[in-house]
């Protein structure tokens, strides 16, 4: 048997996400770094993205949970993993084993990580989530006060970090303020008591359009990937990061009058040069994208996808390119065809898009720069 390269395939691009880190840094001047990687680094193939940028010396690498912050431990990377969201009681004794970030939204979870870090002979250093707006967690602000007092009996307990999540940093400016505002009054309050050397409520939104005084950490993640949530002036320097490809299968003519695909929703009008492509929405080409004028990269030429997505495959019409063939393959997300397009044809946002490439599709690296075939 010898090898074949694989059918449909993410190339991400770890010098462009190198570069996007960069520009994050600019736009948040002198703030330490959560570089968001969960969700396999949004699609990108997470320990690859990780080796690289652990070179960048990041002051953490956000994840979802604790699946996530093993694999990038066992990348060998020096930066830590930080789990963004709550840890429900089985996975907490792990978390105060490890030397992880993590949050606590509830004097539940700080009674809990405070037990096991006796337990375990230790000091753990936790970040304060405070629910500024976001109602997804972190305490209320009214009960700070009460909850700064609690942690007073629990020594085995440091605050080293408080954050907080932002819900309109990209369309609410007014609420946006206020929250900036309260979340400032909540960090004077909790640096009464403790030596924070984390403050961070931005993601890429909250990074790029708000200035946060008060903060000196950011969690940017989309933006690493080359996409501006929010129009500003850094968002033309972003890099595109990734590219999807896959083969072509069959290339055949249909006649006039023949039916493309599940429900025959497009018929040929004249006679087409059809190729039909190795992914599907198996592999997270979404369905929406069904006759929503998406197109395939074929020999440099963009050819308009035709008729339903199936499971396994897609059509594309190449009447316009000479000499398509099996082999050849046709690029689906690219530097000219922008995630963020393809999420709004597929009616949705371009973290959805990213994050729904499937665990078929191989992920491995390389530069964007270079003309695809
Ligand atoms: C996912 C996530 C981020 C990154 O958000 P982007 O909009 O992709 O930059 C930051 N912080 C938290 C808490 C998150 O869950």
């Amino acid at each position: 048997m010898h090898d074949c390269s694989p059918r449909a395939f993410v190339e991400a691009d770890l010098d462009a996400i190198t570069h996007n880190l960069h520009v994050a840094q600019q736009a948040a001047p002198g703030c330490q770094i959560i570089a968001v990687v969960k969700a396999n680094a949004y699609g990108h193939g997470l320990e690859q993205v990780v080796r690289r940028l652990d070179d960048e010396h990041p002051a953490f690498f956000g994840v979802a949970n604790i699946e996530e912050a093993r694999r990038v431990q066992a990348a060998g990377c020096a930066t830590r993993p930080f789990l963004l969201g709550p840890n429900i009681p089985e996975e907490r004794e792990t978390i105060a084993a490890s030397n992880w970030g993590f949050t606590i939204s509830s004097v539940e979870e700080a009674d809990h990580f405070a037990s096991l870090a006796v337990g375990a002979q230790r000091v753990l250093p936790v970040h304060l989530a405070l629910d500024t707006g976001m109602g997804r967690e972190g305490f209320l602000p009214a009960d700070l006060g009460a909850v700064m007092e609690h942690m007073k009996h629990l020594p085995s307990l440091r605050v080293e970090g408080v954050m907080s999540h932002m819900p309109v940093a990209d369309e609410d400016e007014v609420f946006s303020r206020e929250q900036i505002e309260l979340f400032e009054r909540c960090v004077s309050e909790v640096a009464l008591h403790a030596q924070l050397h984390y403050i961070h409520l931005a993601a890429s939104a909250g990074l790029l359009r708000y200035n946060i005084p008060c903060a000196n950490t950011v969690r940017p993640g989309l933006m690493l990937y080359g996409i501006s949530p929010v129009p500003c002036a850094w968002a033309s320097q972003l890099r595109p990061t990734l590219r999807l490809r896959a083969a072509v299968t069959l290339v055949r003519t249909l006649p006039a009058n023949h039916g493309i695909s599940y429900g025959r929703c497009f018929i040929s009008a004249r006679p087409v040069r059809v190729a039909t492509i190795g992914i599907g929405y198996a592999d997270g080409w979404r369905r929406h994208l069904s006759g929503k004028q998406a197109f395939a990269l074929i020999r440099g030429v963009r050819c308009p996808l035709l008729g339903r997505v199936t499971m396994d495959q897609i059509m594309a019409d190449v009447s316009a390119v000479p000499g398509v063939a099996a082999g050849d393959f046709a690029e689906l997300i690219g530097s000219s065809l922008r995630v963020e397009q393809l999420a709004a044809q597929a009616g949705t946002i371009p973290w959805d898009i990213l994050t729904g490439l499937g665990p078929r599709l191989p992920r491995l690296s390389g530069s964007l720069a270079h003309v695809s075939q």
